[in-house]
């Protein structure tokens, strides 16, 4: 008999590390912890026998598309006491295989056992008999109770369009919380803070941060981002000052390259907003005209040079060195006009 089971588990089908449908969490603590850090409701589902109005809950509702999606926003738990109903190998992302319930594939029976038998249990005023669904905020207490079903029309009634309609309402009330992949911006923007600061290559970061505040809600994860948000704009405001330095030294070719890295390095901050506006202003001053006319007028001249057209790129390195006198442009147009000889 043992020897039949072991062929069986042998033959059972190994799941790739494929999306789980619904992502279980295996430890209540972890789970409040998650919808406390990213601003999430609990959505806890009790499944007390093995009867067919419990098994419905697992074949039906849980395998409903669209409260798969929805759930996507709430942090899910599993109380189940029992572990007779199946179990599958499923391959993680490490490339270790490891049983997991049938159920619910992200955790294992031994998990939703004791979630059942030690966390469950204190919501319930009285005996249990029945499947239904919780919803728990950060602070454990009961937001909402969906039960599946009720004694007329039996417990494995409720369709799940009903629970997904009650679940959006209650995401419209107490509003989204951080999506996994804004969780890791987060925590990856606090692990390499030295990193990201060393690159000075923080646009993308930035940008990713600025979203993650615009959600809103007064959530610790959401206090990171704007938290490392006011590093960076203190960073910004450092890098607009040594711009601002150039422009008063009047040294204005460093000036608008420190301004316009501004602008391009920190997307979106006050700084950035300050540099675009200095940009304008330099823009107008006789003294950058010209110096953006001997640019010009250069960059035209080693154009003239490539096609093979040796006097007018002369002309143009000329007057390179005319607007740009005592630049670096006049000293780039002084060399081309010795190499072009005569
Ligand atoms: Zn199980």
């Amino acid at each position: 008999m043992r020897l039949l089971l072991a062929l069986l588990l042998l033959a059972s089908p190994v799941l790739a590390a494929k999306k789980p449908k619904i992502r279980f969490v295996a430890d209540p603590a972890k789970a409040v912890e998650m919808a406390r850090t990213r601003g999430k409701l609990i959505f806890l589902t009790v499944v007390v026998d093995n009867d067919s109005e419990n098994r419905a809950v697992v074949e039906r509702v849980f395998k409903d598309a669209a409260l798969q999606k929805v759930l996507r926003e709430f942090i899910c738990l599993y109380a189940n006491p029992h572990d007779d109903h199946g179990k599958v190998r499923v391959r993680l992302k490490n490339g270790k295989k490891v049983m997991r319930c049938a159920d619910a594939i992200t955790i294992d029976c031994f998990a939703h056992r004791r979630c059942a038998q030690q966390y469950a249990r204190a919501f319930f005023d009285g005996e249990v008999k029945t499947p239904y669904h919780l919803v728990l905020d950060a602070d454990e207490e009961v937001v909402a109770r969906i039960f599946n079903g009720d004694p007329e029309t039996g417990y494995d009634h409720v369709p799940a369009g009903q629970i997904v309609a009650r679940l959006q309402k209650l995401l419209r009330k107490h509003g989204r919380g951080l999506t996994r992949a804004e969780y890791k911006t987060i925590t990856e923007a606090q692990t390499n803070l030295k990193a990201a600061r060393a690159r000075k290559n923080i646009a993308a970061q930035l940008r990713a941060l600025q979203s993650i505040v615009a959600i809103g809600k007064k959530v610790p994860a959401i206090e990171e981002a704007r938290a490392r948000l006011k590093e960076i704009e203190v960073d910004a405001g450092k890098a607009l000052q040594a711009a601002d330095r150039e422009r008063q030294a009047h040294k204005w070719e460093a000036a608008l390259a420190a301004y316009a890295k501004v602008e391009q390095d920190f997307p979106g901050t006050l700084a950035a907003g300050r540099a675009q506006k200095e940009l304008k202003s330099l823009g107008k001053r006789p003294e950058v005209k010209k110096l953006m006319k001997a640019k010009a007028a250069l960059e035209k001249g080693l154009e003239w040079v490539r096609r093979g057209k040796p006097e007018l790129a002369r002309k143009k390195f000329e007057a390179a060195l005319l607007h740009g006198a005592g630049t670096r442009y006049a000293e780039l147009a002084q060399a081309e006009i010795a190499r072009l000889g005569g």
